[in-house]
């Protein structure tokens, strides 16, 4: 072997250059450069219940791929002086648990490019989510009451409220307390029991904003734990069980709502001009008489300064009615019939609107 004086020279097999790195030949810098390791197996969690994933001690919902995109970014490492580095992935099921995955990565080190292909067998173990242990533990933090003021609502109405809570879910960042531990019809409404205090607030919050009506908390000391209360809430909700122009009884009089406030209604009087302001809490005696869908508008054929008759339009019989305060002769009459009697209503803004009986 012929080394020049103070020429270079590879410092394991003294090969002339060109050197790389920590002054190697090619071949022996190949041998002892590796572009990645990759272990051999991988074990990752999957919620038996749910089939949400463990990331790094976080249970996470992700697709089958980016499982494997994220066990390779934890398990995959790259020599540290790696560039331009490329990863080509294959995946093949062998079973429920085990997903063989193949990788063929390219890099560049010490400006020499290398290809390497390594082969990591994924193995999948069965696990339980916090979610899930605290459902199966029957936890829950909060009970929302479904209920109503003015009428009973009718099993569609209380599905589209209950349908309103995905849609808040859906809204709302995951969290693993959001989920509900239980559900269903009571006497006079709808109980739905959840695992976070902070889902039934957001919910109530949409609620009232979407259809009005009023929330009433209040608090229950259910044990002690770390020296600590632990509190549960509940949370009712009434929703008004009647919209504006319907008929209400309230303070012994008939009342009609004719626009919504921010507290309640303006109540506009049946059988005499007047107008009160009314929070829900004063609605909550009120009863609904009948909905502005159960109302007619008919044609008068005869009246005088206070009555007039018109075909009954279920029984097309003449029947006689006492004229609306605010009675134009030209006008149609709005009628309504309350446990058995005709009633004619007043004018408000929403029966012009209201073209369907007309
Ligand atoms: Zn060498
Ligand atoms: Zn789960």
């Amino acid at each position: 072997m012929s080394t020049k004086l103070g020429g270079e020279f590879c410092l394991v097999c003294g090969a002339e250059p060109p050197l790389y790195g920590d002054r190697m030949c090619e071949p022996c810098i190949r041998k002892r450069v590796k572009l990645v390791e990759v272990p051999e197996n991988i074990p990752w969690i999957r919620c038996a219940r749910c089939g949400i994933v463990e990331i790094q001690g976080k249970w996470v919902q992700i697709e089958e791929k980016e499982i494997w995109d994220e066990l390779i970014q934890r398990h995959v490492q790259f020599h540290k002086d790696a560039e331009n580095v490329g990863l080509g992935l294959e995946t093949r099921t062998v079973s429920d648990r085990h997903t063989m995955l193949y990788l063929q990565v390219s890099g560049t080190v010490e400006g020499l490019a290398f290809t390497e292909e390594h082969t990591m067998r994924a193995r999948m173990a069965n696990g339980v989510c916090l979610t899930c242990t605290r459902r199966a533990g029957n936890y829950f933090e909060a009970t929302v009451q479904l209920r109503s003021t003015g009428r009973k609502l009718s099993e569609d109405e209380y599905t589209a409220l209950r349908a309103t809570l995905d849609k808040v879910l859906e809204d709302m960042a995951d969290d693993p307390m959001f989920f509900i531990t239980s559900e269903g019809p009571v006497t006079g409404g709808y109980d739905i029991v959840l695992g976070s205090k902070g889902l039934a607030r957001t919910w109530g919050r949409h609620l009232v904003k979407e259809y009005g009506g009023q929330v009433a908390e209040s608090n229950t000391i259910a044990g002690r734990k770390d020296g600590v209360d632990v509190t549960r809430l509940t949370l009712l909700y009434r929703k008004p069980g009647y919209d504006i122009g319907d008929v209400l009884r309230w303070r012994d009089n008939f009342w009609r709502p004719a626009s919504w406030t921010k507290e309640g209604a303006i109540m506009s009087r049946i059988d005499r001009q007047e107008r009160t302001g009314a929070s829900w809490r004063d609605l909550e005696s009120a009863n609904v008489a009948t909905q502005m869908k159960d109302q007619a508008v008919v044609d008068l054929i005869t009246q005088d300064a206070s009555v007039g008759e018109f075909l009954d339009p279920s029984t097309w019989q003449m029947t006689s009615v006492r004229l609306p305060w605010d009675h134009e002769k030209k006008r149609q009459a709005r009628v309504t019939r309350i446990e058995g009697e005709w009633l004619a209503l007043h004018h408000l803004g929403c029966d012009d609107e209201d073209g369907a009986q007309s």
